[in-house]
């Protein structure tokens, strides 16, 4: 019995003596931890006195823009959209300059602009408008913060000037092969998770929460670049949502002397942009047609189609912080008590469906393709609650018409589209109109 007592009372001191240890060294162990680390790649990367020298680079870019899904469309199908682009980024440490010229292709539109970060404020040149634009003036590094999680050398930069920003989180295997994993603090405050190969020290992945969700870059094909090793491979993945996307970058050179004068220089010739775009957060609306009622909000549209006794509105589009209930109070002023009975859904993109649930919870039924039917009632179970709500589909197999004394819409059915592969056109023939979103060529 007393040989027992003496047991647990040796037991509990030994675990009280080990957890104040613990508390004791915890964090000093952490941060020794990742200095050590952290020396290991500053020198792998070019060294402390190499890297802090670094005033320009410049970097010539082949990315890819891979978006797998838009929206909630394409989760359960095989569907990619690849957007190729090019980027010249170009980044004077020194002058705190930043200049990027990027051209891109979404289908068979062509896009090209040039941005001058300078003297606290950033211009952005169209080159197909021919306009410019003046944005609110940032701070330089975060200014460059999206170009620096493209590089891991310049987050190694980083990290050297900042004191007290590295913690060793511990190490992880994966295929054979170990990591430590080190956190960082860049200049924004923004915490990285970095993944960093014990074979060799080489930064391969940097993980962070943006809006709680995780996004990663990932660096691989490193190469030596004048006198420091660098990635000229990159991807850089997107959280699974909306827009669930991977973007590919192949870096074609590294540039550590560019000709900054040369290449920062101001377009000639460009006018003030008007106005940027009807991106600025207002809700318009206008009468496009008698009984035809368009409301628009940050390129999301929506119509509203009078009838002699209800509404069919046309898609259920985005509509973030009661933005929906924001435009039917709108055209509640224009058209006061009429019920809408039918909401018709272009395409199963997010920003067309994504209110389908508010819209089956008031009974409207659902005009829409065949295939769009499983989204839909995915969205409607994701968001409801109440499963006794069902929703009532009007399907359209090549043409549904809709018509009244006073009003006429006819809904086609088309396959094989670019945007997606099938998607409902609606025909007023009373003003010879087409609604047709998304159809850029
Ligand atoms: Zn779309």
């Amino acid at each position: 019995m007393l040989k027992k007592c003496y047991k647990a009372v040796l037991i509990f001191s030994l675990s009280l003596a080990c957890s104040n240890a613990l508390a004791n060294n915890f964090t000093h162990h952490n941060v020794n931890k990742a200095k050590e680390i952290f020396k290991n790649v500053v020198s792998y990367y070019g060294g402390k006195k190499a890297i802090n020298e670094l005033n320009n680079v410049l970097t010539d870019y082949d990315y890819s823009t891979n978006y797998r899904t838009q929206g909630y469309g394409y989760q359960d199908s095989e569907y990619h959209s690849n957007r190729p682009g090019n980027t010249l980024s170009l980044i004077s440490f020194n002058d705190k300059l930043n200049w990027t010229q990027t051209q891109s292709q979404y289908l068979k539109a062509f896009y090209s602009r040039t941005s001058l970060y300078q003297d606290n404020t950033r211009f952005d040149y169209n080159n197909i408008t021919r306009t410019f634009a003046t944005k609110n003036a940032s701070d330089f590094d975060k200014q460059i913060e999206s170009q620096l999680l493209r590089n891991p050398l310049l987050i190694v930069k980083s990290a050297i000037k900042q004191k007290d920003n590295l913690r060793y989180l511990g190490s992880k295997t994966r295929d054979g092969k170990r990591y430590s994993l080190i956190a960082m603090t860049l200049p924004s405050g923004r915490v990285i998770t970095t993944y960093i190969d014990q074979s060799n020290h080489q930064i391969v992945k940097i993980e962070f929460l943006n809006d709680g969700k995780l996004s990663a870059y990932s660096y691989s094909d490193y190469q030596s670049a004048g006198p420091f090793k660098l990635p000229f491979f990159i991807t850089r993945n997107l959280p699974d949502n909306y827009y669930s996307a991977y973007f590919y970058y192949h870096v074609s050179r590294y540039d550590f002397s560019p000709d900054v004068e040369q290449l920062a220089v101001v377009p000639k010739g460009y006018l003030v942009a008007e106005k940027y775009d009807t991106y600025d957060g207002e809700l318009r609306m206008q009468t496009i047609g008698k009984g035809l009622y368009w409301l628009t909000q940050n390129g999301a549209n929506t119509i509203f189609v009078e009838f002699s006794d209800h509404i069919m509105t046309v898609d259920a589009n985005n509509g973030r912080n009661d933005g929906l209930q924001r435009r039917i109070n709108k055209f509640r002023k224009l058209v006061p008590n009429k019920p809408i009975k039918y909401v018709s859904l272009s395409h199963q993109h997010h920003d067309h469906l994504d209110q389908v649930p508010f819209y089956a919870n008031h009974g409207t039924k659902l005009i829409t393709a065949k295939s769009f039917i499983p989204l839909i009632n995915k969205r409607i179970n994701a968001v409801n609650k109440n499963e006794t709500v069902k929703p009532t589909f009007e399907v359209v197999d090549k043409k549904r018409v809709y018509a009244d004394k006073t009003q006429r819409v006819e809904i086609y059915e088309l396959k094989n589209m670019l945007h997606a592969e099938t998607m409902l056109m609606t025909y007023f023939p009373n003003e010879q109109l087409i609604y047709l979103p998304d159809h850029y060529e």
